[in-house]
């Protein structure tokens, strides 16, 4: 799976594990997770899920 990370890091991996991309969430970015968390009115574990889905990259080729 490759990884672009949605917060705009810089933090861009290909071929890595969903688990490797939920560390750097975790790490990097809890304060991020927390804030579009109250935005949205969810669970910062929802507020995780989402950043994952968004930060994966699809390449046709
Ligand atoms: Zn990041």
């Amino acid at each position: 799976m490759n990884f672009n990370c949605v917060f705009d890091c810089g933090f861009k991996k290909n071929n890595i594990e969903e688990s490797e991309f939920v560390t750097h969430l975790r790490e990097k970015h809890g304060k991020d997770l927390e804030l579009v968390a109250k935005k949205e009115n969810i669970p910062v574990s929802m507020a995780e899920m989402i950043s994952v889905s968004n930060s994966k990259v699809f390449i046709n080729c």
